[in-house]
């Protein structure tokens, strides 16, 4: 058992050693992409329900990671705010964001994601404001996503940056909404625009009666905080006619739009 023991140990340590030597890698090579132009953004169409207009998009980070092929977010995003580099990457995104919605008709927004780790870095408020300076878009126009668990540390801390983010006229909107630890009486307390309902409940619409449940009680919270609902993931005709009789505003999803380049957006809007 003792040998076993050893040899199990052995193996953990080269298997933590090799992943240890991943993540390095990953870093360098973040990095690199920040360095040379490797990233990009893809746009999703957020559409009115009602009237099925598109109102603008939510911009997606993308990356062509050499060697690799196409590195989905949510598999460097982590290792980006470990290293710090969120901050760079985030910035290089709400610039490109803002820059890429001033070739668009007037009435179109932008909503760009903000990490939690880059919402408490010192630097936001600047990045945001020469953003919006360098490209010329008005701040109405920009929305910041962000997510529940940037409500749950440094209260006043981050009730300031909300404060002075809208104060600038630009819009906030909470991000994945249902799978934080919000309560109603808590998100009273912050200010924000738009309550994005989580791709997981729409997803069960019409099949699961509490996802229909849910989806409706959390229309409700939005209309009783005076913010917009917007349903992520929506890839059914059924999906988005129950949301129109639920009374949600705003609509996202395979449905109406995948991600796509700045050039297919611009051709979708002309
Ligand atoms: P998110 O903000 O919740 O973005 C929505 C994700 O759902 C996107 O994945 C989008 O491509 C996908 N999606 C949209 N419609 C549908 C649908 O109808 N069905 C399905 N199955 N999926 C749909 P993506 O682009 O892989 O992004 C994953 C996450 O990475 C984002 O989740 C966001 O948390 C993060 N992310 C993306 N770009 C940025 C960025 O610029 N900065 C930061 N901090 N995070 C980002
Ligand atoms: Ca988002
Ligand atoms: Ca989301
Ligand atoms: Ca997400």
């Amino acid at each position: 058992a003792k040998e076993a023991g050893r040899g199990g140990y052995r193996f953990f340590a080269t298997e933590m050693n090799q992943r240890l030597q991943e993540r390095r890698a990953l870093e360098a090579d973040l990095r690199q992409a920040l360095a040379s132009g490797g990233f990009r953004l893809a746009f999703q169409p957020q559409i009115n329900l009602e009237d099925k207009r598109i109102i603008g998009a939510e911009a997606l980070l993308r990356w062509d990671r050499p060697g690799h092929g196409n590195m989905p977010p949510d598999q460097f995003i982590g290792v980006a705010e470990e290293t710090g580099l969120i901050g760079p990457i985030g910035a290089w995104a709400i610039n490109e964001a803002c820059r890429q919605a001033m070739l668009w008709p007037a009435h179109m927004n932008i909503a760009v994601n903000v990490s939690p780790v880059q919402f408490r870095q010192a630097g936001l408020f600047e990045c945001v404001t020469s953003a919006l300076q360098a490209s010329g878009l008005s701040p109405a126009r920009l929305e910041l996503e962000i997510t529940e668990s940037v409500l749950l540390n440094d209260t006043e801390d981050t009730l300031a940056m909300l404060g002075r983010l809208r104060g600038l006229g630009v819009k906030i909107a909470m991000d994945d909404f249902g799978t934080g630890y919000s309560s109603l009486g808590y998100l009273q307390k912050f200010p924000f625009d738009k309550l994005k309902i989580d791709r997981s409940f729409v997803r069960d619409l019409g099949r699961d009666p509490n996802a229909s449940a849910i989806v409706s009680a959390v229309v409700g919270m939005s209309r009783a905080l005076g913010v917009r609902a917007n349903a992520e993931g929506v890839e059914e005709q059924d999906q988005a006619a129950l949301l129109l009789a639920e009374g949600c505003e705003e609509v996202q999803g395979y449905f109406f739009g995948k991600p796509m380049s700045a050039e297919e957006f611009s051709v979708l809007l002309h």
